[in-house]
C-alpha cells in the first residue's frame, strides 16, 4: 500500500497529478515530531469525526498492549541489533507520571523544552552532581543568542568552585547539540563547530585557521584579501567561505529546529530515540520512533452510524465530508509512522558502530542507496529525514541528516583535485592528494565518492583528455 503510493515502482501512477492522499502524506513526514503534535492538535479540534482514544494501542496491529513494543509484533520490529518501533509517548524522559496524567491530551503534546533543558539533559550524565550544579548555572546565564556573557573564571569566582571544574562542564556544554552553546560569541562559536565537524572529518581543511587567524578579514567579506592572507588560491578560499556560511550557525540557539512561531527559543523533544534495556545492556538497542499523539487516533464509529441514519442531504454531506477527512488524516498518519520506522530500522542496521561506538565508525551512505533498498523515492526519504533529532544512548543528539552524506566535503575535494589535475591522477594519486586537504580516504572510497561525483576513472579520462588535442 505505502510501497504503491510512495515507492518509484508504480511509475504509471507517477506521472498522474499526486493525490492528496500522497501529498497528506509526505507533508506529514517532512513534520519533526513538535510540529507533527500541533498538526494532530488542530486536526483534532477542527474535525469532529476524528478522535483521539487514550489507550495503548499497537501501531501496528492495533491490539491493545498494556507496553510498548508490542510482544505480538515484536518479531517484525526486530532486526539482528535493535528493537525498533513506533512509540506514541510524548516525553521519552521518563515514564508517564500522574501530573501528567491529569493534564488535558491537547496539554501533553504541547510539550517542548527549553535549549537549557534540552543540553542539560545531554550533559547531566556527564558528570558529577557538583558539576551538574556549575552546568545549570551556566545555562542559565546563556544570553539570547545561546551565548555566556561571563568569562570560567568569573563563574568560579561566584560559585566558589574550582576554575578548571567549570572550564570540564563548559566543555561539555559546548560540545552538546546544538554545538557552540555557551560559547564566549560568535567567533568561538563556529571555530566550535569547526572542531566537531573535523573530528567526522566533514570541515573544509581550511576553515578552522581563517576562523583563528583570519576572521576579521573573514568578517569583511573581502575573499582576495583573505586567500592572499591564508595564502592560498582563490577557489579553495572560497569554498572554505562556503563551507563557514553553509554548514555553521553563528546562533546556536536559533538552530534551526526551534520552534518557528513560538518566538521564544523551545525545543522539541527528539524524532527517534534510542536507547538500551537497562535490564538486558547486552541486548537489541531500543529505538523509538515518536509518533505525535498520546494515544491512538481513529474515526469516531458513532459518528459513522449516526452518518447513516440522518436524512437532511446538506448535513448529511457535511457529515460525510468530516469522516472522509478524518479516515485522510488516520491514513496518513500511518502510513508515515510506517515509512519512519522502516528507514530508520535500516539507518540503525547500517550505522550501528557509529551509534554505539565513535564517529570514526561512521558508514557512508546516501539517500539514493537508502531508496533503493526500500523502493521508495529519494524526495520520501529526503522529507523523512529533514528537520529530525535522533538522540543516542550515550545522550547524545544528532541531525538525522548526519547519517547521511558526510562525504560532501571531501566529495567537494575530489572534484577540486580532479579539475586541477595536469594528467589524469589514479584513485591511489587522488587519496594522497585528499592528504594534503587533510581527510585520509582509502583508494576504494575514493573510487566510491568518484563515481557518486559521474567522474571517470583515470584511464577513461586520460584517453578523454587524448582525443581533444590541447
Ligand atoms: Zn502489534
Amino acid at each position: 500500500m505505502l510501497n504503491a503510493t510512495l515507492s518509484n515502482r508504480n511509475t504509471a501512477s507517477q506521472r498522474q497529478m499526486p493525490s492528496a492522499h500522497m501529498l497528506k502524506t509526505m507533508e506529514l513526514l517532512a513534520c519533526p515530531v513538535g510540529e507533527l503534535e500541533a498538526e494532530v492538535e488542530r486536526e483534532l479540534s477542527e474535525n469532529p469525526a476524528l478522535r483521539l482514544v487514550e489507550e495503548m494501542r499497537c501501531p501496528e496491529c492495533r491490539r491493545r498492549v498494556h507496553s510498548l513494543p508490542c510482544p505480538a509484533c515484536m518479531g517484525k520490529m526486530t532486526t539482528e541489533n535493535a528493537l525498533v518501533f513506533v512509540s506514541p509517548r510524548t516525553s521519552p524522559s521518563s515514564a508517564v507520571t500522574q501530573s501528567e496524567y491529569d493534564e488535558s491530551p491537547i496539554d501533553r503534546v504541547q510539550q517542548s523544552i527549553t535549549l537549557s533543558e534540552h543540553v542539560l539533559q545531554q550533559v547531566a550524565p556527564l558528570v558529577s552532581a557538583t558539576q551538574r550544579e556549575i552546568a545549570v548555572y551556566i545555562l542559565e546565564r546563556l544570553d539570547n543568542r545561546g551565548f555566556l556573557p561571563e568569562t570560567p573564571a568569573e563563574v568560579a569566582h561566584y560559585l566558589k568552585v574550582p576554575v578548571a571544574d567549570v572550564q570540564l562542564v563548559l566543555e561539555k556544554i559546548n560540545q552538546a547539540d546544538p554545538v557552540g552553546v555557551a560559547a564566549s560569541g560568535v567567533r568561538e562559536c563556529l571555530q566550535l563547530q569547526v572542531r566537531a565537524l573535523e573530528a567526522e572529518g566533514t570541515a573544509h581543511p581550511l576553515a578552522n585557521s581563517i576562523l583563528t587567524d583570519h576572521f576579521e578579514i573573514l568578517a569583511s567579506a573581502d575573499i582576495v584579501a583573505l586567500a592572499r592572507a591564508c595564502g592560498q588560491p582563490l577557489a579553495i578560499v572560497k569554498a572554505a567561505v562556503e563551507f563557514i556560511q553553509k554548514r555553521l550557525s553563528p546562533n546556536p540557539a536559533r538552530a534551526r529546529w526551534t520552534h518557528q512561531d513560538a518566538g521564544d527559543q523551545r525545543f522539541y523533544q527528539p524524532d527517534v530515540l534510542i536507547t538500551r534495556d537497562p535490564h538486558r545492556p547486552d541486548g537489541p538497542l531500543l529505538v523509538e520512533v515518536f509518533s505525535a499523539a498520546s494515544g491512538w487516533l481513529e474515526v469516531d464509529p458513532e459518528l459513522k452510524t449516526m452518518t447513516k441514519e440522518i436524512n437532511d442531504p446538506s448535513q448529511k454531506l457535511e457529515w460525510r465530508q468530516h469522516l472522509e477527512r478524518a479516515e485522510l488524516f488516520v491514513k496518513c498518519m500511518r502510513q508515515r509512522n510506517n515509512a519512519m520506522r522502516l528507514i530508520v530500522t535500516s539507518v540503525v542496521q547500517r550505522q550501528y558502530n557509529f551509534i554505539v561506538g565513535t564517529n570514526a565508525d561512521y558508514q557512508p551512505m546516501t539517500r539514493a542507496e537508502l531508496a533503493k533498498e526500500l523502493k521508495y523515492n529519494e524526495s520520501t526519504i529526503s522529507r523523512a529525514v529533514a528537520d529530525k533529532r535522533v538522540q543516542m544512548p550515550s545522550g547524545r543528539m544528532v541531525r538525522m541528516d548526519q547519517f547521511f552524506d558526510r562525504s560532501l566535503a571531501v566529495r567537494d575535494a575530489v572534484r577540486e583535485i580532479v579539475k586541477a589535475e595536469q594528467r589524469a591522477l589514479t584513485d591511489d594519486q587522488i587519496s594522497l592528494a585528499l592528504k594534503q586537504f587533510g581527510y585520509s580516504v582509502a583508494r576504494r572510497t575514493v573510487a566510491k565518492y568518484r563515481s557518486m561525483e559521474s567522474i571517470q576513472p583515470a584511464n577513461m579520462r586520460s584517453r578523454a583528455a587524448a582525443r581533444v588535442p590541447a
